[in-house]
């Protein structure tokens, strides 16, 4: 998705590409779900005459048909055969019924990649920044979406984020192979490393050495909170963003907001074996119905989809049609403007009026031409040189955290209590509250839950064994403390693979 390359010629005596027949899934979704599927397919059926559709069902209708999780197996054996997926938005059941199907969807099919052209289609859609066109890569399985979460005590809850090497390599790499296939110039990677040292510094490290690995395109790093304000109000000094989960769903809905597009932009969920289309946008249940629903989301995403599959030439007539739809000022209610537009259309019309400019390039806003090339090459997670190599691991210790609760919550009484039951495999180091020293030497101003964190590294001079964890956990336990996680310490190659403590 990218409009900025050369402008098209207008070709008014237009016919479709003849292209290799092809089929993929399709699925219309739920409220304007149906509607706006149909106006797409038309707009694909007049560009790509050789693309067919294989119909399946997700959403409330599969839901009452049956398959609880909103999606039944046809689903999944359908877009595996097919490789791509078009899907309109899904209504999800407020207060119980199935989880997410999205998020179902792309953990099912391993869609690790998230794309989000956010574009500024200035003067034609209100925008404060005219110009803008970026691109956000999300990690789209990993990170706190892993879905693992615990209640340790009274007052506590965690939930673990989750980075892996294999995860950042493909992500980064996917981030590269597009910049690189769509003409863009820099890839910006956005993480909190200055923080999280080991997991976002991982996904830091690993995009430096990718980075590597294509010296015609520029690289920045930039810390996520910076990055995200930057977005707001300088969204031009971007082109390519990579970035873990949690931060990527923020920053790609920042960044279609400011574009002043959130309802026109497409998306795609890419995979190693198969891809998934769809707006960004919900299922609309309000408008649902009306031939009112604006159907540019799902007709971007489509487009993304015909670039996947290598198919250029309908792909460019399609993304120019529409541009110029917008300049002519033909558009639907959410984007009808009194004075600007000239004309206030309907779904279906407005999926017309793009058929009928299938073959004419915009004259004011930048003509795409995607160029030909074979069905996008996937980034496939390589094996890093250094990762065939298994790393020297050494258990040198273990945090234990307690649910503790007694003697006001003075930490010098649990201290005192737990250097007694170290020994002799372990001493004590420190006891943290909420990642803060409170022993030895805390400060009486931390605020203490009922959560403690507790060092024990290996005593000097003596190698920690597995079982000796064990051991100390059971002599914890009969001297009547909760354990309710540990955490062994490991080094690797001789590196701590373990975050220090605040004032360690
Ligand atoms: P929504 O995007 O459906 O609607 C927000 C507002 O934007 C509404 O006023 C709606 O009328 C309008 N709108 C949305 N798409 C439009 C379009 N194409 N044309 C014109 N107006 C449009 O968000 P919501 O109301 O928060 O969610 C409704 C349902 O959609 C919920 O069940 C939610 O879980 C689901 N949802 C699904 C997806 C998806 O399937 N990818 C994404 C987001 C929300």
């Amino acid at each position: 998705m990218n409009a900025r390359l050369q402008p098209a010629p207008s070709t008014p005596a237009w016919t479709p590409a003849s292209l290799p027949a092809r089929t993929v899934a399709v699925a219309a979704g739920d409220g304007i779900g149906p509607e706006i599927t149909d106006a797409v397919l038309r707009v694909l059926r007049a560009a790509d005459p050789n693309l067919a559709f294989d119909a399946v069902t997700v959403g409330l209708r599969a839901y009452e048909a049956g398959a609880l999780s909103g999606f039944g197996p046809e689903v999944m054996e359908a877009v595996t055969r097919h490789g791509v997926i078009l899907k309109g938005p899904i209504t999800t059941p407020q207060g119980g019924g199935f989880k997410s199907v999205n998020v179902s969807l792309r953990k099912s099919l391993g869609l690790y990649a998230n794309l989000r052209p956010c574009v500024a289609y200035h003067p034609f859609v209100e925008t404060r920044h005219p110009g803008m066109d970026v691109v956000i890569v999300r990690e789209n399985e990993e990170d706190t979406y892993a879905g693992i979460e615990h209640r340790q005590s009274d007052e506590v809850y965690q939930c673990l984020k989750l980075i892996t090497r294999p995860g950042c390599e493909r992500i980064v790499r996917y981030a590269f192979e597009y910049a690189r296939a769509h003409g863009r110039r820099k890839v910006t990677c956005m993480t909190k490393d200055n923080i999280m040292k080991l997991t976002d510094g991982l996904f830091h490290r690993v995009f430096d050495e990718i980075a590597a690995e294509y010296p015609e395109i520029a690289k920045e790093h930039m810390i996520i909170d910076i990055g995200t304000a930057k977005m707001a109000v300088q969204p031009g000094r971007f082109d390519v963003v990579v970035t873990p989960n949690l931060y990527g769903d923020i920053l790609s809905d920042v960044a279609a907001e400011v574009a002043g597009s959130i309802g026109l932009a497409p998306s795609a969920n890419i995979g190693r074996d198969c891809a998934m289309f769809e707006a960004v946008h919900g299922s609309a249940p309000d408008i649902a119905g009306q031939d009112i629903a604006n159907p540019s989301g799902m007709l971007l995403s489509a487009v993304m989809m015909l670039v996947h599959l290598g198919r250029s030439a309908p792909a460019s007539a399609i993304h120019n049609a529409w541009l110029r739809t917008l300049e002519d000022g033909v558009h639907t209610a959410d984007v009808h403007v009194e004075g600007r537009s000239r004309e206030r259309v309907g779904t279906q019309a407005f999926a017309d009026a793009v058929i009928a400019r299938l073959g004419q390039a915009p004259q004011r806003l930048q003509a795409v031409d995607y160029p030909e090339r074979e069905p996008e090459r996937l980034a496939q997670p390589q094996a890093a040189p250094e990762a065939a190599k298994r790393a020297d691991k050494q258990l040198v210790g273990v945090d234990v955290f307690l649910d503790w609760d007694e003697a006001e919550r003075d930490p010098n009484v649990l201290g005192r209590a737990l250097e007694a039951l170290a020994g002799p495999e372990f001493r004590l180091a420190l006891v943290t509250n909420r990642g803060v020293k409170v022993y030895p030497q805390g400060l009486s101003q931390t605020l203490r839950t009922d959560h403690w964190r507790c060092r024990f590294p290996a005593v000097e001079g003596r190698a920690a064994r597995p079982r000796d964890i064990p051991a100390l956990l059971l002599r914890l336990a009969q001297a009547g403390f909760d354990a309710v996680k540990t955490e062994n310490l490991y080094t690797f190659d001789g590196q701590r693979g373990y975050s220090q403590a605040q004032g360690e």
